[in-house]
Formats: C-alpha cells, structure tokens, sequence
C-alpha cells in the first residue's frame, strides 16, 4: 500500500492522475496539495472528496513547511510533483510565476522530502520523489530531424520550458547530491477530460460551440505529438512501479500533427456529432452547427507566438522497451472521447471559461 502526496491535481493532469489512481489501487492513500490557482478547479476532484483514503488540502508548494508536515502526519512514501504554471502564453507575457512554481516550488518540495525522508541519510525513509515533465525542454526539430530521446541535450525556448528544463536538473541534482530517489518522465501535449479551456484543443471544442473564432498562431504548421491524458497516467504509474531510480523517460503517442490539422480535425468531428444528435442545436444555438454549417468557417489565423517552437516529437522507445508501456487510447478513439465529454459536461467549463 502506497500513500501519495500529489501536488498540482486539481488541474488538468494530476486530477485525472488522482482519479487513475484510485480507481487502479483503492487500497493506497493519495493527498493533493493544490494551491488552486486560476488553472486549479476543486470540481475536478468533487467525485472523491468523500472518500476515507483522499484527502485535499489547499497550499502552495512553495510552503517548505507546510509540505514537511504533510510528509510527515501522512507517513508519505511517494510524491508526484504535478504542480506547475504550464501555459506557454502566459509565461511569454509574465514569466515571473513560472521562476516561482516552477524552480522555486520545485526545489522547496524537494527541500522538504529530503528533510523527512532522508532524515538519517545512513537510513533513509523508503520513498519515491517522481517529477511530471515536459518535452518541450528539449527544445524544438526540423521536419526531418528524429524525434528526442533521453539523451537529447536540453534546449529550452520559452520561458516555461526553461522553468521545467531548471527543475528536471534540481531534481537530478537531489539524487546525485543527497541520494534522494527520484525519477522523472518527460511527456508530449496531453489532451482529455478536464482539460482547462485555454489549451488548444479544449478551447477549439468549447469555442466550436460557442460561435468564437478558432485562433491559429501563423501559418499553424506547427507539430507537436499528442497523448490521451490516461495513458500519461499509466506511464507515470509504470515508472512508479518499474522505473529505475535516477532515470528519465520519455512518455508520448507516436503521434504527430500539425496544429491546423487538428483543429480542421476538430470541426469536422463536431460537425459530425451535431448532426448525429439534434438536441446538441438546442443547448448550444449559437454554434454554426447547429444551424448545419460547418465549424471551419470559425478558424482564425493569428498573429505566431513569439519564440514558437516548430516541432516537438519524442522518441518512446526506453519506456516501452524497458518497462513495457504502451498507450492503450488510439487517437482516434481518445479524441472521440474527449469531444464527447465536453459536449456532456458544460457545468464543468463554462464557468472557467467565463472566469
Ligand atoms: P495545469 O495548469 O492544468 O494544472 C496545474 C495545477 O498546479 C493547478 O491545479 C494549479 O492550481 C496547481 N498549482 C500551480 N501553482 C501551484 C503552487 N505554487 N502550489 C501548488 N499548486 C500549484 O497543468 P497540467 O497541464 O495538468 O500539467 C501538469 C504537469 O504536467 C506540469 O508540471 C506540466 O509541466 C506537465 N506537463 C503537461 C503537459 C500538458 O500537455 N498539459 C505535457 C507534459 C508535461
């Protein structure tokens, strides 16, 4: 029986991680610790509040503190460090956040695991430090070039990824300098349920629905590899159980696309599911699909984003070679999913979308 201290799971990744979790391993106990920031929803996580072996608590990361404490009341043996500023936008026009969560977030929780768990360093607490990544700390590719792996020498563009690409090397440090165990995996875009609607995909479908432009950034070419939301989960729980401590893996679909390919994607398997269902015209009128026009007429083309990196693509080979994962969603049937669950839970976003 495991006992988790998960940070960052009332947002898009660590909530459905929290919900994974409970649902593989009903015996282990997970605590989030969530600061609730815009990007944080305490809805996500209604659906276990009541139960005895999940608790939520409201705090910052950056409270060493507060998180030595919970180490320590809970007997936490495991941590996974979701927490994060993590829109690529936000950290171009105010990068200060990122340094904070990112880096300086990163480090106070690691402050603190060494402080409980490694008390006595000649004998250590069992425990398991795994650190959420990204792929965009390795920078950006040609068309042609292979994807990343492992070995790829980091080189990050943004702002937020320079944030990860700092934190990845704190953590590492943490190992090679005081032996705490840590791992950490570096994965592609997710996409899924609970998904905050200013990220690509949950802003075209909720936007599809609502009449608003599809905003596309340049000549929207560019390419970036996509992950159903629950198999990121299922590779973060093979690391857990698997993984070495002191490696690094890549998490990912195998699966590119260019940006103006998925949202064209988009508006043709929404316009499919409004004319499958007349009463999706009757709760959205707005939508040019209820009227049976097409959603491409709403794709917008938008000034790039500064600094834009062109392609992410990253090689899975370790994880599935080593520790045998492979990601059980098709894009197909992970996309078909995800549009079918917006268009079921409006109470969800639209209240985040108006905030
Ligand atoms: P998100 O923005 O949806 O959620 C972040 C959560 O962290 C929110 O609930 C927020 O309230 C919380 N948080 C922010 N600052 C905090 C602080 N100082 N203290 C405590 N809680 C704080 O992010 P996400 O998309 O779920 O990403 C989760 C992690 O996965 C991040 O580390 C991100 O870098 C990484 N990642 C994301 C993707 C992706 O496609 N979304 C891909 C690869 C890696």
């Amino acid at each position: 029986m495991r006992k988790l201290l998960v940070t960052g799971a009332a947002g898009f990744i660590g909530a459905n991680f929290a919900h994974y979790w409970l649902r593989q391993h009903p015996q282990d106990r997970v605590v989030v610790l969530d600061a609730l920031t815009y990007a944080g929803n305490i809805e996500t996580l209604k659906p276990l509040m009541g139960k005895p072996n999940f608790r939520f608590v409201k705090g910052n990361i950056c409270n060493t503190e507060l998180v030595e404490l919970l180490l320590r009341e809970e007997g936490i043996d495991t941590l996974v460090h979701f927490a994060a500023e993590s829109h690529v936008d936000r950290s171009i026009s105010g990068p200060d956040a990122f340094i904070e969560t990112n880096i300086i977030g990163t480090h106070s929780l690691l402050k603190a695991a060494r402080a409980v768990w490694l008390a006595d360093p000649a004998n250590p607490l069992p425990h398991r430090f795994h650190h959420v990544s990204t792929d965009e700390v390795y920078g950006t590719l040609s068309l042609n070039d292979p994807a990343f792996t492992e070995e790829t020498a980091y080189a990050p563009n943004s702002p937020y990824s320079a944030s990860k690409a700092a934190s990845d090397h704190l953590v590492r440090a943490y190992l090679h300098t005081y032996g705490l165990q840590v791992t950490t995996s570096n994965c592609s875009n997710n996409y899924g349920y609970y998904h905050f609607p200013e990220k690509l995909i949950p802003l075209c479908l909720t936007n599809i629905l609502d009449a608003k432009p599809l905003p596309i950034y340049g000549d929207g070419k560019q390419i970036r590899d996509w992950l159903f939301v629950e198999d990121h989960c299922r590779g973060i729980e093979l690391v857990l159980d698997k993984g070495v401590v002191g490696e690094t893996y890549n998490i990912g679909g195998v699966n590119e696309w260019q940006n103006i390919d998925i949202v064209n994607l988009l508006c043709e398997l929404v316009d499919g599911e409004f004319a499958a269902d007349p009463t999706l015209a009757e709760r959205f009128p707005a939508s040019p699909c209820a009227r049976g026009e097409s959603a491409h007429s709403l794709i917008t083309y938008v000034t790039d984003r500064a600094g834009h990196d062109r392609r992410y693509a990253v090689g899975t080979d370790k994880i599935r070679a080593e520790l045998g994962y492979v990601p059980q969603e098709t894009f197909e049937s992970g996309i078909a999913k995800t549009i079918k669950w917006y268009l079921a839970n409006e109470a969800w976003w639209r209240p985040l979308q108006q905030g």
